[in-house]
């Protein structure tokens, strides 16, 4: 059996969560594998708009298993308000299992994040402020509070008093704030922990015995492979790794499994927060394209903040896709393209008088410059055609030229935020 991937070739917002809603149809599992509530995943289907969070993007098909798996940064609240609004607004109820090892986002993880931005003022990364980064600290130094945790009283007051002693040092000293006590974390977590108590369970057996009776596995990944803490553009990446390899260790696959990797790609550049990013553009020409992107302009799911747009780059996209091992793309968003003449594409950077085509390290990224390609536009709204040969040959151009430059067959492309807004490229 082969185990499919949805991951970000890019900076993340490329369209993922539509493209796994879409695939969910065929799928009994969807697993998130990593990161939390920092990223969000618009959905547009039968339903109404939905921006997803934490939860899978499979939660709109009743007979799905949604999975969140160990790698997730689990908030609590968040996660129960996030299904609860579903419920209410008429999604029938998704069937949802959260791994107990998975980790809690505690309260002072949220702090701790609101805290530092501040304390870095301008040198901030742009943080979601949603404790990420401190959870994935606390996680790899081994002091943070695993789900199935919470329900053993005397070892998790044991744990988080040995914790809050530092914690309540930087509070008070570094950030100059209040301490907490430990009462009152407690009788937080207890009411946290009853909550979450019904959708509990051992993800990895349930998905053992999933992989072995041959169900349809998709694993749905944050943000993009730029923003891997390892391979990324570090600091300005995220706290936990986006790669399809990952997936392995983040839900509990053998990785020989995972074999079917769908790199979504958007047609056009999109990046949040702080760090280089060298196709972006400026002043009308930047407005007009976040204006017209996504599916109601380009602004963040979850913080609703303007996101920096730019032309396609070959470079990132190309690194993007190697480092998911993508075995296919799905190129999303070619739709906003339909007002331009021509249409930009970065094939390399030049670096100090030379042409590059790899992508360099962060600190080498402030002085490359994109070097240009000129793509005919078609100038029409093509969002309604579900029949690849019936897109304008500038269309098809593009889209072929983009295969090129990334060398990774492109599969599918997505014509607008809408389930059916999707057609099947012909291969070969
Ligand atoms: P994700 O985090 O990768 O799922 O991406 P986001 O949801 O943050 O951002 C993608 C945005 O593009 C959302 O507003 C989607 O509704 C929208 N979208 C996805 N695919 C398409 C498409 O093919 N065309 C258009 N116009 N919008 C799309």
């Amino acid at each position: 059996m082969s185990i499919r991937a949805v991951v970000g070739a890019n900076w993340g917002d490329e369209g993922k969560g539509k493209i796994t809603d879409v695939f969910a149809a065929q799928a009994d599992l969807v697993i998130r594998f990593q990161g939390g509530s920092n990223a969000g995943h618009t959905i547009i289907n039968q339903f109404g708009k939905f921006a997803l969070h934490l939860l899978p993007s499979g939660v709109f098909y009743p007979e799905v298993v949604n999975i969140i798996g160990p790698g997730v940064a689990v908030n609590i609240p968040l996660l129960l308000k996030e299904r609860r609004e579903l419920i209410n607004r008429g999604v029938p109820e998704p069937k949802l299992l959260i791994s107990e090892r998975a980790q809690v986002v505690l309260p002072y993880h949220l702090q701790f994040d609101a805290f530092e931005e501040v304390r870095l003022g301008e040198h901030s990364f742009g943080s979601t402020k949603a404790g990420i980064a401190p959870f994935y600290a606390d996680k790899y130094a081994k002091v943070g509070i695993q789900l199935g945790e919470l329900y053993d009283e005397e070892r998790l007051r044991e744990r988080l008093s040995e914790v809050l002693a530092v914690k309540n040092l930087l509070l008070t000293q570094l950030y100059g704030q209040p301490p907490l006590t430990l009462e009152w974390l407690l009788a937080e977590l207890h009411s946290q922990s009853e909550a979450i108590r019904p959708f509990l369970g051992n993800t990895d057996l349930l998905i053992r015995r999933a992989i072995h009776e041959g169900k349809r596995i998709l694993l749905e990944g944050q943000l993009g492979a730029l923003r891997d803490p390892d391979h990324g553009i570090y600091p300005y990446s995220t706290s936990s790794s986006p790669l399809a390899g990952f997936a392995s260790v983040g839900a509990g696959i053998p990785p020989y499994l995972i074999t079917d990797i769908v790199a979504v790609v958007k047609a056009y550049s999109s990046c949040v927060g702080a760090g280089p990013f060298v196709t972006e553009l400026a002043g009308d020409e930047a407005q007009e394209l976040r204006k017209r992107g996504g599916d109601a302009g380009e602004y963040g799911a979850t913080t609703g903040r303007p996101r920096r747009v730019g032309w396609f780059d070959a470079v990132a996209t190309r690194y993007g896709c190697a480092l998911q091992g993508a075995t296919s793309v799905a190129l999303t968003l070619v739709d906003v393209l339909g007002y331009l003449n021509e249409i930009p594409i970065c094939t390399g950077y030049n670096l100090r008088g030379e042409m590059m085509t790899d992508f360099p390290l962060t600190g080498e990224m402030q002085f490359a410059r994109p070097v240009w390609e000129n793509m005919p536009g078609w100038r029409c709204d093509i969002s309604a055609v579900r029949d690849y040969s019936a897109l304008p040959m500038q269309t098809q151009c593009y889209i072929r030229r983009i295969e090129e430059v990334i060398g990774v067959p492109i599969r599918w492309i997505s014509l607008g935020p809408h389930r059916n807004a999707i057609l099947e490229v012909p291969q070969g």
